[in-house]
């Protein structure tokens, strides 16, 4: 009888997980090329020259995006005059929103005065960007670069030349650029397998083979990978909050003992903080957990909406890099590294952030709470339980940002990558195939369930993204 019971429960459960979403996603889809035709026009033509009609599959939402035409604060304006509400800020780089005129005015007059583009050459501007970020952060040398993705690789050979060790342990979904060491335990596979495999074509077997696939989150499993391996990994690649592999803060004790078993083993320990340096104060994530790494890893935010990166740390990690050793990690190159526009903006919204910081981070995180609540609320009025993660005790401050997770049950605790992206526990359907559509016919913007508030964001912006989520909901009610 019993096993009968749980047999239909779980037959019940696995039904949960594969809703017909075919029609749903088709009246969207016809509602959004009947309200967006030049969005459409401007896609067709796109898709015959650049593969899939962009250069960011994120940002690509299925059958076509929104071309945006203009953007400030935090609004979109798209080729077929939709204002659209933003919570993906620039991949959540804008974090004073779009435009923000204390970067765009200083822009605009050194331009106009022909200074910004003569790259290529050294200048006071990165000297002035680095010692922000240096006494910002407490690390010793920076190294500034151009995207997140590079960082991250340049920041695992400085820790393979360091320790002269070559396995590199990572969480699963832990997102840290499409980088040879990182392109494994990306994607959830929900064969049992989880997070265990390989996440790209192209890349020698042996090199994949380096990289280690712990678990987010879980002292046990990470003590047991140190036991089994740690005199052989070369560095432990973490976010300290987890950020495309579910916007969840990792708890103290997790970040101490990773610490800690860098310390015993010889390892070094790198946090990726491309998404959270910057985020909850003017300054790294690490700090306000009272947990330091060897290295940090720092983007996003800190281009004030242009291309920089940097990774930084302790000098006698980073010096390897430098003549008197013979540049012995050798990261040389780099065209547009420290290019002098994306300096001046660097600059000035880290100098915004620092010198406002008291006014600016508090605001953020009582925006983010709001938006957080407007999600959850908005779907619960329209009989849909969504949670959102983001924020949670271990937090050492508020948060502004968020995913949105659709569980099955109530009680699910959602504080793991596995958690999150396991169809069993959540609805993976709603979240990847159906949200980004379903928000942008309601004028709201969010990239696979993520995003952030912005300074510029307000209340009555969290009003109507609870609109947009209650509509959301009774529309994905008639069909799940
Ligand atoms: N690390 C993390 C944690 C990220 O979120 C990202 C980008 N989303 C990257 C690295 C890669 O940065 P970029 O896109 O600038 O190459």
């Amino acid at each position: 009888m019993l096993l009968e019971w749980f047999d239909r429960i779980a037959g019940s459960r696995r039904s949960m997980k594969t809703w017909d979403h075919i029609p749903l996603v088709g009246e969207m889809a016809a509602e959004h090329a009947r309200r967006s035709p030049r969005s459409a026009t401007v896609d067709r033509t796109a898709k015959r020259h650049l593969v899939d009609g962009g250069s960011h599959t994120l940002r690509l939402l299925q059958p076509f995006p929104p071309r945006i035409a203009t953007a400030k604060g935090g609004w979109l304006t798209d080729e077929d005059g939709h204002r659209i509400l933003d919570f993906w800020q620039g991949h959540m780089a804008n974090i004073l929103g779009h435009n923000p005129d204390i970067v765009t005015t200083e822009l605009a007059s050194v331009f106009a005065e022909g200074f910004g583009l003569q790259s290529g050459l050294a200048d006071r501007l990165q000297a002035e960007v680095a010692e922000i970020i240096c006494r910002q952060t407490g690390v010793d040398r920076v190294r500034l670069t151009t995207s997140g993705t590079l960082a991250n690789m340049y920041a695992v050979m400085l820790a393979r030349a360091f320790t002269g060790r070559s396995l590199v342990m990572k969480v699963g979904g832990g997102w840290h650029g499409a980088q040879p060491w990182s392109l494994k335990g990306i994607r959830f596979r929900d064969d049992g397998s989880g997070f265990g495999g390989v996440d790209t074509d192209g890349l020698a077997p042996a090199m994949t083979d380096e990289v280690i696939v712990t678990r987010f989150n879980d002292p046990l499993r990470l003590a047991d990978d140190f036991d089994r391996l740690g005199d052989r990994v070369a560095c432990f690649v973490v976010e300290p909050l987890i950020g495309a592999g579910g916007t969840i803060p990792a708890t103290r004790e997790y970040l101490e003992l990773a610490r800690e078993l860098c310390h015993r083993y010889g390892a070094l320990l790198i946090f990726d903080e491309v998404i959270s340096g910057f985020r909850f104060h003017a300054g790294t994530l690490g700090a306000l957990y009272g947990v330091r790494p060897d290295l940090t890893v720092l983007g996003k935010i800190v281009g004030g909406g242009m291309p920089v990166a940097a990774f930084a740390g302790r000098a006698d990690i980073m010096d390897q890099l430098g003549r008197e050793q013979g540049c012995r990690v050798n990261v040389s190159g780099g065209t547009y590294s420290a290019h002098p526009a994306s300096m001046l903006a660097a600059k000035t919204q880290l100098a915004h952030l620092v010198d406002d910081e008291q006014e600016i981070y508090p605001r953020l995180a009582d925006l983010g709470a709001a938006m957080r609540k407007a999600v959850e609320s908005g779907f619960a009025e329209g009989g849909v339980l969504a949670r959102c993660t983001g924020d949670s005790d271990d937090l050492p401050t508020g948060s502004s940002l968020f995913m949105v997770h659709f569980p099955h049950d109530e009680a699910s605790v959602l504080n793991t990558p596995e958690a999150v992206f396991d169809p069993e526990v959540c609805d993976q359907i709603l979240r990847e195939k159906v949200l980004g559509l379903a928000l942008l016919l309601e004028d709201v913007n969010v990239v696979l369930a993520h995003g952030a508030a912005a300074r510029e964001h307000t209340e009555d912006d969290m009003t109507f993204l609870e609109e947009a989520c209650r509509r959301v909901a009774r529309r994905v009610a008639r069909f799940r």
